[in-house]
């Protein structure tokens, strides 16, 4: 007899439509002690394999997944929403994630300590954790599942991954694409269902070594929590409220650019999007409107659809959520330069979507300032210099990434290094580098992903004393 969890099914629907795009399983406790055992299990196989030979393997899976990347693009949109052009970009970011680790396989390296003693060195052995668990919101499902893939991967780790519940399609095709490829059995597994339900056991299970968790600020410290029973290692990245600054000898074209695509990409559902925008006054109004001239170009539609720049908000509950916080913003002060609204239309009567919004001065201790707000909305401030511009800037409870843009070398620097945030770009848009580090501070979340040092987070180093035995 089936059991409850095998009947039940996930519906997946289109966000621009409400179309059902398909179903997939939704596991319970055991399936996630299943996954976990079978995880455990082909954990001692693959950490044998040579880093070498790992690395090769891990690099056909990503090649086989870019010959595939019409295919895997399109279910992306289906199921989130996002402009296929998006969506392209997003297995493209997935795949040179992917290659970049498998190109470090060869690199990853110990310690060796000599003179530690009299006739003594020590050695600093690199090993896997073991099962890693990999749980993964809606936004971009498969370039945050990357980040965490390639690198436990790489290191000799097994990986379970829990893609957010309405998005599980495309990461469930990858992990097809990549077993086909030559990834053996149990080494990367995708469990779907619902977080609220598979988290706990998937976390505390005494098999899982490690939790990479990317979602919301209060969820993360809920799975931290439940990681904590077990003393196990846990990176978080979660939610941002990015700020940018724009000082007035600033390349105003390229700073309006930034500003646009920084707020509007992924329909604003971005971790690392323009969420605060702190215009100087002697600037201010050229670059306003230059960027209201930017934002009404944004055409809004399908994904699937010719030429649409703006797709919908994931969902019914993103895009309530997005409304409360503009409208309470609204009754605060603050003025509307554009959107505040859905969009007229038949293409859009069944989907989630929403105007591009531009508001100019909302009260500092406003929603659209002190929260996180995950949509196409953007509040932006008049500030009078880099110091006040600063101090907005810090006076949030997230830290991940934040940008300025000035041709001043020293204003640069001083911003760079007072931004309370993990990343700092200058005069460039919010592009995350597989060279360079990647985590935020404060509520923003904790460790990193991206650079080598993501490989620390994948690792265990262990110390190894060598004496020399005195010749009989
Ligand atoms: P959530 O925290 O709600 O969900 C993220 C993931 O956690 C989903 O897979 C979800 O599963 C799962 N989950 C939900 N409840 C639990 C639980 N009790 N135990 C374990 N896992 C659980 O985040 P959102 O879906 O709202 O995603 C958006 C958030 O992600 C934003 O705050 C955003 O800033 C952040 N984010 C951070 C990034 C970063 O790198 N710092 C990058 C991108 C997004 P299910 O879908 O089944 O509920």
């Amino acid at each position: 007899m089936a059991t409850a969890a095998e009947t039940a099914v996930t519906v997946i629907r289109n966000p621009a439509s409400g179309e059902e795009v398909g179903r997939v399983p939704r596991n319970g406790p055991a399936e996630a002690a299943e996954v976990v055992a079978r995880a455990r299990e082909a954990f001692p196989g693959w950490w044998q394999t040579p880093a070498a030979r790992r690395g090769a393997i891990v690099r056909a899976g990503a090649e086989a997944v870019l010959a595939q990347r019409d295919e895997l693009a399109l279910q992306l949109t289906l199921e989130q929403g996002k402009p296929l052009r998006e969506a392209r970009i997003e297995i493209t970011r997935f795949v040179h994630t992917i290659e970049h680790y498998a190109g470090l396989a060869k690199s990853l390296r110990g310690g060796y300590v000599p003179n530690l003693d009299q006739n003594a060195h020590g050695l600093v052995l690199k090993r896997p954790l073991g099962v890693v668990v990999a749980i993964v919101p809606w936004n971009f499902p498969t370039t945050l599942l990357g980040n965490k893939l390639g690198p436990a991967l790489v290191c000799g780790n097994t990986i379970v991954a829990k893609p957010a519940e309405s998005t599980p399609l495309t990461t469930l095709r990858i992990a097809e694409i990549m077993r086909d490829a030559g990834l053996p059995d149990g080494v990367f597994q995708v469990i779907t269902g619902k977080g609220s339900v598979l988290g706990e056991p998937l976390v505390t299970d005494p098999a899982v070594a490690k939790v990479a968790f990317t979602g919301s600020t209060p969820v993360g410290k809920h799975v931290a929590e439940l990681a904590a029973r077990g003393v196990k290692r846990v990176t978080l990245e979660l939610g941002g409220s990015d700020p940018m600054i724009v000082l007035d000898d600033a390349d105003v074209d390229g700073a309006v650019s930034a500003a646009s695509v920084g707020r509007f990409f992924n329909c604003g559902q971005a971790c690392l999007a323009v969420k605060r925008l702190y215009v100087h006054e002697r600037i201010a109004d050229e670059f306003v409107e230059k960027l209201q001239g930017k934002v009404a170009k944004l055409k809004l539609g399908a994904g699937t659809a010719e030429g649409t720049l703006l797709g919908p908000l994931h969902s019914e509950e993103q895009r309530e959520t997005l409304e409360e916080q503009v409208s309470a913003t609204l009754d605060r002060g603050g003025e509307l330069l554009r959107g505040g609204r859905r969009p007229d239309g038949d293409e859009y009567a069944n989907g989630w979507f929403y105007e591009p919004t531009l508001i100019l001065e909302p009260p500092h201790d406003s929603k659209l300032s002190v929260e996180e707000v995950f949509g196409p909305a953007l509040p932006i401030w008049k500030v009078g210099g880099l110091d006040e511009a600063l101090e907005r800037a810090n006076a949030s409870q997230f830290g991940l990434g934040s940008s300025v843009w000035t041709r001043d070398l020293t204003a640069a620097t001083v911003a760079a290094e007072r931004l309370e945030a993990g990343y700092t770009w200058i005069n460039s848009g919010q592009i995350i580098y597989d060279e360079l580090p990647f985590g935020g501070v404060g509520e923003s979340g904790l460790g990193k992903e991206h650079g080598n040092e993501a490989l620390d987070y994948y690792q265990e180093s262990k110390a190894v004393v060598v004496k020399q035995s005195p010749r009989p």
